[in-house]
């Protein structure tokens, strides 16, 4: 150990503990400051485990609690003392409750005895089944596109798409306030990074007419569809001229819009109608589809291409077919039960509105998740804590998650959330709003 000596404030610990969470953070600076060893490398590792020891012992870290409930609106946690507790949940984004949905067990049901649990191999091996292979046709078919191909994770369909496209001489755009997959894959492609104010498309054109000017390589536009930290969508329809006007290639990560946004649910860029302007569009199935795994559409030559050179798809093992299966019966019933996505809608709408009659300034929420702002850094984990206390489970968004002073709740809808349980969750809120003086 180096020493270093917890603060016994609590309120002071889990802010600490959220900050190490920025790995950039703790070995850049915190280990510096307070002399741990850099010649062994195993000596932070110390100092970061006693550091969540005490955070574990406080009762006051909300991270990573098992869930031993069935998925939903409503679940049962266990608390590291073995005791159980029922917890109206709002950190999911399971947005139209297909995890649990028996038409997508059933599907799985089907397939499991003849497919095995796990792939085997990577997809460029032997871990590409026939099922994988009808996935990734429907995908392409239903989101318009020549191709689609399949990723083990969402994270690894967008960070290795611009891994493998982009290189040192060519440049990435990206919105200031995304992903870390995007972030991940534009610093891991060697191409230059460059950043603009969130949805600001006059920012963008500054940054395109940047690296239009200078270089020799291609420019990449990346944004998300929705994001939902920020509670807004991309204007994609102002950003889609600007793309083409100065020859770049745009791709839109529709995480958190698959599901939420579309006449079927495929995300912004159908609500914008822009399926024949967006190079590629990627997402994940973990979000509404309510499994694991992610995806890329477009072009069939440079899926192709991205077939054999994106390493998280050539290293690493392709997703379970069984999953492959379940969530093809998941994308079925989010584009047929256009009911579920309404459901999800009225639940926005109503929580939203819910805390606007408390006072709350909340401009219109564009997305599955309404962002409660508590501004105020200082009272998070309190608030946080009475929160779990009356049985409602949302994860305080802090510093390094958002600037000092932007502290929020990202309370994450879900279709199956009853009336009375939002309005109970009101209440709390409207307590605890008052009560730490933000009403
Ligand atoms: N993109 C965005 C915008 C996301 O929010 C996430 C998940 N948080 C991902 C990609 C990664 O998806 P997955 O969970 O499938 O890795």
């Amino acid at each position: 150990m180096s020493g270093f000596e917890l603060p016994t404030d609590r309120a002071d610990l889990f802010s600490l503990g959220l900050k190490l969470l920025d790995k950039d953070y703790f070995i850049g600076q915190f280990c510096p400051e307070h002399g741990v060893d850099p010649t062994d490398l195993f000596a932070k590792t110390e100092v970061f485990g006693g550091l969540m020891s005490e955070l574990r012992a406080s009762g006051r870290f909300l991270f990573g609690m098992p869930v031993v409930s069935k998925p939903g609106p409503k679940v049962i946690i266990e608390e590291p003392d073995g005791n159980q507790r029922e917890m109206i949940m709002f950190a999911s984004n399971d947005y139209l409750g297909l995890s649990a949905h028996p038409e997508v067990h059933a599907a799985i049901r089907e397939v499991v005895e003849n497919y095995g649990v796990g792939a085997g191999s990577s997809r460029v091996n032997v871990g590409y089944s026939g099922i994988h292979r009808s996935l990734e046709a429907k995908l392409a078919k239903h989101w318009g596109q020549e191709a689609g191909l399949l990723y083990p994770t969402g994270y690894d369909a967008i960070s290795s798409t611009i891994a493998a496209l982009c290189g040192p001489n060519d440049r990435v755009i990206i919105d200031a306030s995304s992903h870390s997959c995007i972030i991940d894959g534009a610093r891991r492609s060697g191409a230059t990074v460059r950043m603009f104010r969130h949805n600001d498309a006059k920012r963008l054109e500054a940054q395109l007419k940047r690296a239009s000017d200078k270089g020799e390589g291609a420019i990449l536009v990346v944004v998300e569809g929705a994001y939902s930290m920020d509670g807004d969508i991309a204007p994609l329809d102002a950003f889609v001229p600007l793309v083409k006007k100065y020859g770049a290639r745009l791709m839109v990560d529709e995480a958190h819009a698959i599901g939420v946004l579309g006449a079927r649910g495929h995300g912004a860029v159908e609500h914008f109608g822009l399926e024949d302007e967006v190079d590629l569009i990627g997402g994940t199935f973990s979000k509404s589809l309510g499994a694991t795994g992610g995806f890329v559409v477009g072009n069939a030559a440079v899926l192709s291409y991205l077939n054999y050179l994106s390493t998280r798809i050539v290293f690493s093992a392709a997703f379970p077919p069984i999953l492959a299966h379940g969530v093809s019966k998941a994308i079925d019933l989010m584009e047929a039960d256009g009911g579920l996505r309404e459901r999800l809608w009225e639940n926005i709408r109503y929580f939203s509105d819910g805390f606007r009659k408390l006072g709350l300034d909340l401009p219109e929420v564009e997305v599955g998740a309404v962002p409660v702002r508590v501004h105020k850094d200082g009272v998070m984990v309190d608030f946080a804590a009475e929160l779990y206390e009356a049985g409602i489970y949302a994860i305080p968004i802090v510093y390094p998650s958002v600037p000092h002073g932007r502290s929020m709740f990202r309370l994450a809808m879900q279709a199956g959330h009853t009336t009375e349980q939002l309005d109970y969750a009101l209440s709390v809120f409207e307590r605890l709003l008052k009560k730490y003086e933000i009403l």
